[in-house]
């Protein structure tokens, strides 16, 4: 019986030329066609394998719709605009930080002509991409020098590379760690040609650690600020200060990788623990590197600064000509920094900022207006819950954000199959699901995402 139904299919050639085929040849490429019309045919036969009783009328107008649904699909932009609804801020998988408007502006008009990128406009001669933003960055940090690369992974990477290449690089057992996106930073050091020196123990490690590892060939004492994780208990670890101290004493170059990059210190209790960067070129960290798309709040960047002389090392670096940031980053980078510097208010202009910033109060009024939309599809049952968002994006692993979801519910739908027709319409929703509830964050929830949202969740419910 199998046999005899799995002879009845059509053979790939005969389903192209047959009318439907030819058809849909008219608006996609033969390849695409033959590629859908391939794997529609393995479906039915391990289907028919599997005991399906009858073909499927391949030549039908259903059918047809069918495989024209499946090619629109396969040509659907890959990578595309979510609404971020899990209330982690900076969102590695969702893309981290969303750019502010004036960072969008600065995109557009830098790159739908040409520019200035490496070009001194008062000298007409050759310019260096650089200048940009090194001003803003030492405005910005209290640095003597700035550099920017394409992210802060390659921004440790360069340095240790100009510093410490063929030499020994000390870093704390504490401090081995991966942080996010599988940047395992022992492999990092590896690649960067220095030998790495562990020092000290995971939950200890002392300055007199340091010291005895200190020898001949110590080029580099790197410090990682503990961004995703915290050693909690009985710990210890010498202060900026102390490090500072001795590589000063040493003569060896001390780098603090930051990874967030706050810049200004505002006034939200949920950052307390987080340093600017400012303090740790205060204390005398000799170069300090972070990202632009955490806490910073702009594009994908990685960003070092610290001494003027030690800038220009790694500038002269062939690496970090490998690693240049593109012009559609430095753009927006550009135009981020801008909005740290008066009169502009960055907690209201940058996105990331407002929203770890944003009052409850404010949330819940967001979270309020939707709920009361919801509430006039009976497939829905839906309530006002409070919770707790994050920062995300490697920072403060532990501090939660007060925060206003909403729980949502629809008949017949289990919370997994919930959040999946909702990740797969036009415009994908990503939420979370907490005690077996899915719900909506409203922290992430940008303002003018909130029509889209309702869109999304109706079209989600059909
Ligand atoms: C996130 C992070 C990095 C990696 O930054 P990318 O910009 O993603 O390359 C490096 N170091 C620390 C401490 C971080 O938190």
């Amino acid at each position: 019986m199998t046999q005899k139904l799995l002879r009845q299919l059509p053979s790939i050639d005969k389903w192209l030329s047959s009318e439907p085929g030819n058809a849909l040849c008219t608006e996609f490429s033969h390849g695409e066609v033959a590629y859908v019309m391939r794997e529609h045919l393995a479906n039915l036969r391990k289907n028919l394998e599997k005991g399906l009783k009858k073909i499927p009328a391949l030549q039908s107008d259903e059918y047809f719709a069918l495989l024209r649904a499946d090619l629109f699909t396969r040509r659907r932009k890959s990578l595309r605009g979510t609404i971020n609804a899990t209330g982690i801020i900076i969102h590695t998988n969702l893309g981290r930080a969303p750019l502010a408007r004036e960072a969008l502006r600065a995109i557009n008009e830098v790159t739908r002509g040409y520019s200035n990128l490496e070009f001194d406009l008062e000298s007409g001669k050759r310019g260096s991409r650089h200048e940009h933003v090194e001003s803003l960055l030492t405005q910005l940090t209290g640095a003597e020098g700035a550099l920017v690369v394409n992210n802060c992974a390659a921004a440790v990477l360069v340095a240790l590379n100009t510093f410490a290449r063929a030499g020994e690089v000390l870093i704390s057992r504490g401090e081995l760690v991966e942080i996010g996106g599988s940047f395992r930073l022992p492999d990092v050091i590896n690649r960067s040609g220095a030998h790495m020196i562990e020092v000290g123990t995971t939950n200890k490690t002392t300055l007199h650690d340091y010291a005895d590892a200190l020898g001949e060939a110590t080029r580099v004492l790197l410090s990682i600020h503990p961004s995703n994780y915290r050693i909690v208990g009985f710990t210890a670890k010498p202060s900026l200060r102390e490090l500072v101290k001795l590589s000063n004493k040493k003569k060896i170059v001390l780098i603090e990788d930051l990874g967030s990059g706050k810049l200004i210190d505002f006034k939200s209790s949920f950052l307390v623990s987080e340093p600017t960067v400012a303090h740790s070129v205060g204390q005398g960290a000799d170069l300090v590197t972070f990202s632009g798309d955490k806490i910073l709040g702009g594009p994908q960047a990685g960003i070092i600064v610290g001494r003027a002389e030690l800038i220009d090392a790694i500038k002269r670096n062939p690496m970090s000509r490998a690693m240049r940031i593109d012009k559609l980053s430095l753009a927006a980078l550009n135009a981020t920094l801008q909005l740290y510097m008066p009169p502009n208010d960055p907690l209201k202009k940058i996105p990331v900022l407002r929203m770890i910033s944003e009052d409850k109060a404010n949330v819940k009024r967001r979270a309020t207006n939707v709920l009361k939309k919801l509430k006039k599809h009976s497939a829905i049952e839906c309530s006002l819950d409070d919770d707790v968002s994050y920062a995300g994006g490697g920072s403060l692993p532990m501090n939660g954000i007060p925060t206003t979801v909403i729980r949502l519910q629809v008949k017949g739908l289990t919370p997994n199959d919930l959040a999946k027709r909702l990740r797969e319409t036009e415009l994908p929703v990503i939420g979370r699901i907490t005690n077996d509830k899915f719900v909506l964050d409203f922290r992430t929830i940008l303002p003018r995402d909130v029509t889209d949202l309702i869109a999304s969740i109706e079209d989600a419910i059909q």
